[in-house]
């Protein structure tokens, strides 16, 4: 799938607005240590909805809101918004651009969107199961992936492969399936014990 545009507002070093359209092809970012090559995939992670923090480089959630300089005020807020072209219609979505946006305010609270339609971490996740762009995907390799991913145990080298196998969205809806019929399982046996009671 194709990366359209990338846009951040206060995501980490980006303190103005950052607009970078993504061509036909590779794209690489060059520039000196420390200039914030890597800040831009972290927002790609965070915005496909990366929850730890420390796959982000920080400790806490607030270190992706730009913390202040010498010369600029610390911003309250962080946001990111990535445009993935879907002509080919590999999001189950009847669109031929998917804008997703995630913000983060300094008090903690977050907000998501796909499209401009505000809608939950989970809808993101769900959108992106499968694709190769969810949460365990091998989409964005990071310096020391590379080593985590070959002295990883069996089950969790599995994972990877089964996400790009494209199994995941069935795993998890087995799983909730599950779920629901063990509720059922269980309201059943109230039912029972409460009509002997009657009896
Ligand atoms: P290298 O080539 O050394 O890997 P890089 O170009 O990938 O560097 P990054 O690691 O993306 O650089 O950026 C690091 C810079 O981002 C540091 O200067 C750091 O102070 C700054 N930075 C990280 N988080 C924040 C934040 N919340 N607010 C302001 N600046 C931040």
């Amino acid at each position: 799938m194709l990366l359209r545009k990338l846009e951040t507002y206060g995501f980490k070093s980006f303190a103005d607005k950052l607009n970078i359209e993504f061509g036909q092809g590779i794209t690489a970012i060059v520039g000196p240590n420390g200039s914030g090559k890597s800040n831009i995939t972290d927002a790609i992670r965070w915005v496909l909805g990366e929850q730890n923090i420390r796959n982000l480089r920080g400790a806490k959630s607030e270190d992706i809101i730009f913390s202040g300089s010498t010369s600029r005020r610390a911003l309250g807020v962080a946001e990111v918004s990535l445009t993935l072209d879907n002509a080919e219609g590999l999001l189950p979505l009847d669109f031929r651009e998917v804008i997703i946006t995630r913000r983060i305010f300094r008090s903690g609270d977050s907000e998501y969107y796909i499209n401009k339609t505000q809608c939950r971490l989970k809808d993101i996740h769900q959108l992106l199961a499968d694709t190769g762009l969810g949460r365990d995907s091998m989409t964005v390799i990071s310096q020391n992936k590379i080593d985590e991913v070959l002295n990883s145990k069996p089950d969790e080298r599995r994972l990877i492969f089964e996400e790009a196998a494209g199994i995941t969205r069935y795993k998890n809806r087995k799983k909730d399936a599950l779920r629901k019929l063990e509720d059922t399982e269980q309201n059943l046996l109230r039912v029972a014990d409460i009509t002997a009671e009657i009896d």
